[in-house]
């Protein structure tokens, strides 16, 4: 019978530890739309870049729509656009070759990566010692996990909730992030559809699953909601009133 503890490898002993291969680390900040994670992602940049270290900052799919992160209290910052086929280790890598230090690497709208990128970002962390700093929301409209932010959780080293206090309408700590059209919460559609939780954004969706075509105009934005509020697809009071507003 082999000894179950063979599968544990052996550690180098105290004295010798400072040979062990310095690593980076790969950081997961997550928390639902609103609770500051954009800020937080800016914030962690300009200490790394107030001690003289270099990075990268990377985005999928902000909020604006532009290559760029940007916080509801007012900060913008250029980033790289980073799309799913954009392999991030090529990436760093000319930055390289072009004679830039990438020291860290600050990662917005983490939800978004592939996992394929998620594992990229952890050999970079593990063979190329850059720090690996992402940020980004863990479940999507329908209460699952983005593909990104599940690989994030088997692989990073720290899982952060981002503990800024956001509220569901009636108090009570708010993790699910809503998808609301025209008034009404939805479980259907596609994953992505950025979208603000203060600005309604009018877009057209085709609707795949009947074939119809949709000529309609809907909007569609979100909002946060304790479990109990998103099980239950309840707005609150507020919520209804404007949307009979838009109504009329
Ligand atoms: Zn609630």
């Amino acid at each position: 019978m082999p000894d179950p503890t063979d599968a544990l490898s052996a550690v180098p002993v105290a004295g010798s530890r400072r040979a062990a291969p310095v690593v980076g680390h790969l950081r997961f900040y997550y928390g639902p739309m609103d609770c500051g994670k954009s800020t937080l992602a800016l914030q962690v940049d300009h200490n790394h870049a107030r001690q003289g270290r270099r990075g990268l900052l990377l985005v999928h799919l902000d909020r604006s729509g532009l290559p760029q992160i940007t916080s509801r209290i007012g900060i913008t910052r250029q980033a790289i656009e980073v799309h799913g086929h954009v392999d991030l280790r090529a990436l760093v890598r000319a930055h390289w070759a072009a004679g830039q230090r990438v020291d860290y690497l600050i990662v917005d709208e983490a939800q978004f990566l592939t996992p394929e990128q998620v594992d990229q970002l952890a050999v970079l962390a593990d063979d190329s010692q850059v720090d690996v700093y992402c940020f980004g929301i863990a479940t999507d409209f329908r209460s699952r996990l983005f593909p990104g932010a599940a690989r994030l959780f088997e692989l990073a080293d720290e899982l952060q909730p981002v503990q800024v206090d956001v509220l569901c309408w009636c108090g009570a700590p708010a993790r699910f992030n809503a998808r609301v059209v025209d008034g009404r919460i939805t479980r259907d559609g596609d994953t992505v559809v950025v979208a603000d939780t203060e600005t309604t954004r009018s877009m057209t969706e085709s609707n795949h699953s009947s074939g119809q075509l949709d000529t309609s105009s809907t909007t569609v934005r979100y909002q946060v909601l304790c479990r109990r509020h998103f099980r239950l697809g309840d707005l609150g009071a507020d919520v209804a009133v404007q949307g009979q507003l838009s109504f009329a």
